[in-house]
């Protein structure tokens, strides 16, 4: 098994140990997926994050999960799609095993991701999958934890695509 699950919804609601962000580097809140999260974890996520100085593309910030389900929220910064040449897929794939080292070092078992940088930011949705799903089956292959890793996504066109990469990369 690859401890790897894709479902649809909404990543405030899961009951995981820990959620990831697809922030902006000022850690301040924005839109998409981030400001669901802040709304939804309520003020004290915002004066945590004011603490943390921002995040360099690439990297990850850990922060309490306040009124979420989650006990935390993991904030990494993805690339903004510039057409490819810009190192975008070297800083995806580091939003991932930022992430997951920061999830293993506070001993999380369950961690869901949403489709990082495939919003506002722009990333091609094929070309974020396979980075995505071959990133973390690395992780995954190489430390064994966490135990699972959930991407939950909002939107069907993102649900589907990545459904079809997993199932293509597996059979
Ligand atoms: P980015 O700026 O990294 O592109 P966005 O938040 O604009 O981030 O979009 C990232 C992905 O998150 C998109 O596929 C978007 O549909 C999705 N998204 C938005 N709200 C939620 C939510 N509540 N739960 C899960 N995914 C979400």
């Amino acid at each position: 098994m690859s401890g790897i699950e894709i479902v649809r919804g909404d990543i405030t609601a899961q009951e995981v140990d820990a959620i990831v962000n697809a922030a902006n580097e000022s850690l301040l809140g924005g839109g998409g997926v981030d400001g669901a999260i802040h709304r939804s974890a309520g003020p004290d996520l915002l004066e945590e994050c004011r603490g943390l100085g921002g995040c360099p593309t690439g990297q990850a910030r850990i922060t309490h999960g306040h009124r979420l389900p989650a006990k935390y929220i993991i904030h990494t910064v993805g690339p903004i799609w510039r057409g490819g040449g810009a190192g975008e897929p070297e800083f995806l794939a580091s939003c991932y095993r930022s992430s997951l080292t920061l999830a293993r070092d506070r001993g999380c078992e369950t961690v869901a991701f949403p489709a990082i940088s495939c919003g506002a930011y722009g990333y091609p949705l094929r070309k974020a999958a396979e980075l995505s799903l071959a990133t973390v089956r690395e992780e995954l292959d190489e430390h064994g934890l966490p135990a699972l890793v959930r991407w939950v996504m909002f939107d069907e066109e993102a649900y589907r695509t990545w459904v079809e990469v997993q199932a293509s990369s597996t059979s």
